[in-house]
C-alpha cells in the first residue's frame, strides 16, 4: 500500500510515522508551492475554499508520485471541509486516476482499523498502538519545536538562524525511527534551538494571536510564512491552534483539548450561539481573550469564500471596539502576493508599535466580564 495525504502544516511528521509503522509505504508530496495551488484551482470549482485546491493539489501530486492510496481527514461538518475528502477523490478519478481512498471521520472506524491488516505484521491491535504511539510522540515533539522556535525567533541575532534551526530539528525527528530516537532527536533538536545566538537587549516584543480558519493559520505555503515573517519583524505570534491539536481534537485523547474548545464556546456564546463547522468559536473566543490577556494586536486569517471566517469577519469589528483591540483581517485566495501581505503586515505592526508606546503593555482590558 502506498499511501499519501495532503499537507497540514508540519503534520506530515506525525502521520507518516503512524502510517509507516502499520506497514504502509509513505508518499509524502512536496511541500505546496504556488505550483500546487496552480494545479488545484485548474481541476477545483472556481468558487471552492483556498485549503481545497491546495489540498487538491497536493493530492494530485502524490498521484503522479505513485501513491495508490489516499487518506484524508473527513467528517460531518456544516463546512465544506466535511466534503472535502469525497469531491476531492471524485475529481481525480474524473481525471482518470485510479486509487484507493480512506477518509477518516467518515469511513467507519471498523474499516479503517482493518484497512491495515495486510500491512501490519503480527497482531493487528498491537501495531495500532505501537503506531499510535510513534503518532503522539512525534506530533508533541513538533509541537514543542514549534513553540521553543516562536519564543525565540524575535530574538535572533542573525535573521533566519532560528528557521534553519527548527528546519533541522524537525528533519530529526521525522528520521526518528523508534520511541527512545524520537526524545533523543528532540533533546537534539532543542539543542540547535538553543544554540540560536540571541540578543535579548531588544525591546519586549509585541505579542500577536494569530488566529481563523485552521488551514490559513497552520499552512505557511498559504499564509506566506506569517509566523516566520512575523517572528523576523521581532514580534511575538501566538497562534491559536496548533498541528498538535489539529491532530488530537477529533481524537479526544487529551483532555485540555477539549476543555481549551469548550471554553471557547461559552466566551464566543454572546456573538455566535451556533457551531459553523469551522474555527469560528476559537477566532471569537480567541481575540477576546488576546485583549483580555494585554496582546497587542490580533491577526485574522481566512481563506476567500470561508464560510464560518466570513461570519466571523463580520462579528468581530464589534469585539474589536467593545475589546479595544486592533485586529488585521487578511483574506487569503490564489491571487494574494507576499508583497501584499508584507505590506499589510507592515503598516499592522507600525501601529501597534506606536499604540505601545502610549499604553504599557501590561495592561488587562476587560470592557466585558
Ligand atoms: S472552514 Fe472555511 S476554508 Fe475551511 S473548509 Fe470550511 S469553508 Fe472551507
Amino acid at each position: 500500500m502506498k499511501v499519501s495525504f495532503p499537507h497540514m502544516g508540519n503534520a506530515y511528521i506525525a502521520l507518516s510515522s503512524l502510517l509507516s509503522n502499520l506497514g504502509a509505504e509513505v508518499i509524502v508530496p512536496p511541500r505546496p508551492t504556488r505550483k500546487t495551488i496552480d494545479i488545484g484551482a485548474l481541476h477545483a470549482p472556481e468558487f471552492v475554499c483556498l485549503p481545497f485546491k491546495v489540498n487538491l493539489g497536493d493530492n494530485l501530486r502524490s498521484l503522479q508520485m505513485g501513491a495508490d492510496t489516499l487518506a484524508m481527514v473527513s467528517g460531518m461538518w456544516a463546512c465544506r471541509f466535511g466534503y472535502y475528502g469525497r469531491v476531492q477523490h471524485q475529481i481525480l478519478r474524473d481525471a482518470g486516476f485510479e486509487f484507493d481512498s480512506i477518509l477518516l471521520g467518515r469511513d467507519g472506524i471498523g474499516y479503517v482499523y482493518n484497512k491495515f491488516r495486510p500491512t501490519v505484521e503480527g497482531n493487528l491491535t498491537l501495531g495500532w498502538f505501537r503506531a499510535f504511539r510513534h503518532f503522539k510522540r512525534k506530533a508533541e515533539a513538533v509541537d514543542k519545536l514549534e513553540i521553543k522556535s516562536r519564543q525565540i525567533r524575535p530574538f535572533e541575532g542573525r535573521r533566519g538562524s532560528t528557521s534553519r534551526a527548527l528546519t533541522e530539528g524537525l528533519s530529526l525527528i521525522h528520521e526518528a525511527p523508534s520511541l527512545e530516537q524520537i526524545d533523543a532527536a528532540l533533546s537534539g533538536a532543542l539543542g540547535l534551538l538553543e544554540d540560536v545566538e540571541l540578543d535579548r537587549d531588544r525591546e519586549e516584543p509585541l505579542r500577536i494571536a494569530v488566529l481563523g480558519e485552521i488551514y490559513a493559520v497552520l499552512e505557511p505555503s498559504l499564509n506566506f510564512d506569517i509566523e516566520r515573517r512575523l517572528g523576523e519583524m521581532g514580534v511575538m505570534s501566538y497562534p491559536v491552534m496548533s498541528v498538535y491539536k489539529w491532530l488530537f481534537r477529533p481524537l479526544k485523547t487529551d483532555p485540555r483539548i477539549t476543555i481549551d474548545e469548550y471554553r471557547a464556546r461559552r466566551i464566543a456564546k454572546p456573538y455566535i450561539a451556533y457551531v459553523l463547522g469551522g474555527e469560528e468559536h476559537q477566532t471569537i473566543a480567541g481575540t477576546i481573550n488576546a485583549a483580555r490577556s494585554g496582546y497587542d494586536g490580533v491577526l485574522h486569517l481566512y481563506p476567500f469564500t470561508c464560510m464560518p471566517e466570513n461570519i466571523c469577519r463580520t462579528i468581530l469589528p464589534r469585539i474589536e471596539s467593545e475589546f479595544d483591540i486592533p485586529v488585521l483581517n487578511l483574506c487569503l485566495d490564489e491571487h494574494a502576493s507576499p508583497t501584499g501581505v508584507a505590506t499589510r503586515l507592515e503598516a499592522f505592526v507600525d501601529l501597534l508599535r506606536q499604540r505601545r508606546r502610549k499604553r504599557p503593555p501590561a495592561r488587562i482590558m476587560k470592557a466585558r466580564s
